[in-house]
C-alpha cells in the first residue's frame, strides 16, 4: 500500500549541535548497489497488486539509520538518539514492522543492555520522535495492523529482543506493555533470570521465573520471541505458552550447522503449536553448506527448506536489517551482541559487505519479487509476507 510520507526526519522538533550532537548519517536508499530482482511488465503489475490487496509484515527489522563513517558509530549510539529510517520504510512495501529498535546495546551510563534504565530509556525516546510525526505510529492491537495498510501508514510493534532485569518483578512486564511493548524475547544471546541464551555454554532451559513469564505474558496479550534463546528454553517455552509463540529471525540448522540457526526439532514444535519463524538475513547467518556467499538467495534457501519441512503456514521473514554498514556494525558491537561463534574450517564462508538483494529494511519488497519471479501463488504469497504473523497475533494480542 502506497505510504504517505511528507519528508520528516528525526528529531527535527530539536536544533542538531545545540541540542544534540549530530552526525552524517546513511542514505536510506540505494546506500548501496545492492540487487533488485529482475522482473517483467506483467510480474511488476503482480507484486503491485499484491502490496495493495495483502498485509506486509516483517517479523523483525531495526528501523534505525546509522552514520556514514563506520568511526562514528559507538559516539552515535552513546549520544543515545537513534535516529528512524522513516524515508526508506516509506518504499519498503512494509506495512507493519516488529522494530528491536537497537536493543542489545547500552546506551545509558551503566552500559548493560538489558538494564530497566536502558530499556525504558530506549522505548521513551523513540515514542517521543514516533510523536512528531505522521508516518508511522506504535501498534498496540490488531485493528492497528489494519489501519496501517488502509490508510497509508507504518505500523511498528515495540518489539524488544530479550527481557530487561527485572528480577522476580514480573508485573514489570504490565509496565513494559503499558509502554506499547506487544512482542519480547524471553533471553537475548547471553541467558538471564528466566532461561539459557544461544550463547551459553551450558543450556539450563526455562527457569521457575521463566515459566512465570511466560504466564505473565501470555495472559497480558504479549508475544513471545525465542529467536535468541538457547534450543532446551526454546523447546520449553514452546511447551509452556498457551499461546503461539514466534522464532522471528532465525533459519535452519540443517543447511547451516550455527547455534543461531534452529534445529529440525524446535521448528517443529514451534509449527505444530502454531507458532511462525521469520527467516533472518542479518549478514553472514542464513548461509548454506553449498552456498557460502550470503545473497538474498541463500536466505531464500532457508525460507523453502522451512516451508518443506513444516508447511508455508508457519514461515514468514524478519529480515533483521537496519540503515547502515551492518557488517561494521557487528564488528564494533560483537561483545555485546554475544556474536560469539567462532569461524571453524568447516564453516568457512565469503565475506560480504552486505547482503545482495536484502541489504536494509527498503528491500522488504524484494521479498515479494522473488516470490512472484518463483512461481508463487497469490494466496501462498498472502501467508508468507503477513497473513501467517497476522493469524498468530489475533491469538497472542
Ligand atoms: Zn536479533
Amino acid at each position: 500500500m502506497k505510504k504517505h510520507y511528507n519528508g520528516y526526519k528525526s528529531f527535527q522538533y530539536l536544533e542538531p549541535n545545540k541540542d544534540y550532537r549530530a552526525f552524517k548519517l546513511v542514505r536510506e536508499i540505494d546506500r548501496v548497489p545492492s540487487k533488485n530482482i529482475e522482473l517483467s511488465k506483467s510480474e511488476e503489475e503482480r507484486v503491485e497488486e499484491i502490496l495493495e490487496k495483502y498485509i506486509v509484515i516483517s517479523l523483525h527489522d531495526h528501523s534505525t539509520v546509522f552514520p556514514e563513517n563506520p568511526q562514528e558509530i559507538l559516539p552515535y549510539v552513546r549520544e543515545g538518539r537513534m535516529f528512524t529510517g522513516f524515508e526508506g520504510l516509506a518504499v519498503s512495501g512494509i506495512d507493519v514492522i516488529f522494530d528491536g529498535l537497537f536493543d542489545g546495546i547500552g546506551l545509558t551510563p551503566s552500559r548493560d543492555p538489558w538494564s530497566w534504565d536502558n530499556v525504558i530509556y530506549q522505548i521513551g525516546m523513540f515514542h517521543s520522535d514516533i510523536d512528531h510525526q505522521n508516518l508511522a505510529f506504535i501498534v498496540r492491537r490488531i485493528e492497528d495492523v489494519e489501519k496501517a495498510h488502509k490508510e497509508g501508514k507504518i505500523g511498528i510493534v515495540i518489539h524488544i529482543e530479550g527481557a530487561p532485569r527485572i528480577g522476580d518483578e514480573i508485573d514489570r512486564v504490565d509496565v513494559l506493555y503499558g509502554l506499547g511493548v506487544r512482542c519480547m524475547g524471553i533471553t537475548y544471546s547471553k541467558g538471564n533470570e528466566f532461561g539459557s541464551g544461544l550463547a551459553d555454554k551450558y543450556d539450563k532451559g526455562l527457569t521457575d521465573l521463566g515459566y512465570k513469564l511466560v504466564e505473565r505474558m501470555n495472559k497480558i496479550g504479549m508475544a513471545i520471541d525465542i529467536a535468541h534463546s538457547s534450543d532446551k528454553t526454546s523447546m520449553d517455552v514452546i511447551e509452556a505458552s498457551k499461546k503461539p509463540v514466534f522464532i522471528t529471525h532465525a533459519g535452519a540448522r540443517k543447511l547451516w550447522p550455527t547455534r543461531r540457526m534452529k534445529p529440525d526439532e524446535v521448528i517443529q514444535a514451534l509449527a505444530e503449536k502454531g507458532g511462525v519463524i521469520g527467516v533472518e538475513a542479518s549478514p553472514h547467518t542464513t548461509l548454506t553448506l553449498e552456498d557460502r556467499k550470503h545473497s538474498i538467495e541463500t536466505v531464500m534457501k532457508h525460507f523453502q527448506y522451512i516451508e518443506k519441512l513444516v508447511g508455508i503456514d508457519y514461515v514468514a521473514f524478519g529480515p533483521d536489517t537496519l540503515f547502515g554498514d551492518h557488517v561494521a556494525l557487528h564488528k564494533v558491537f560483537s561483545r555485546e551482541l554475544s556474536l560469539t561463534e567462532t569461524r571453524t574450517k568447516e564453516l568457512e564462508y565469503t565475506e560480504v559487505e552486505y547482503v545482495d538483494g536484502l541489504e536494509n529494511p527498503s528491500q522488504f519488497k524484494n521479498i515479494i519479487r522473488w516470490l512472484v519471479k518463483n512461481g508463487y501463488s497469490d494466496e501462498e504469497i498472502s501467508k508468507v509476507i503477513g497473513g501467517n504473523v497476522l493469524r498468530v497475533l489475533r491469538e497472542v494480542w
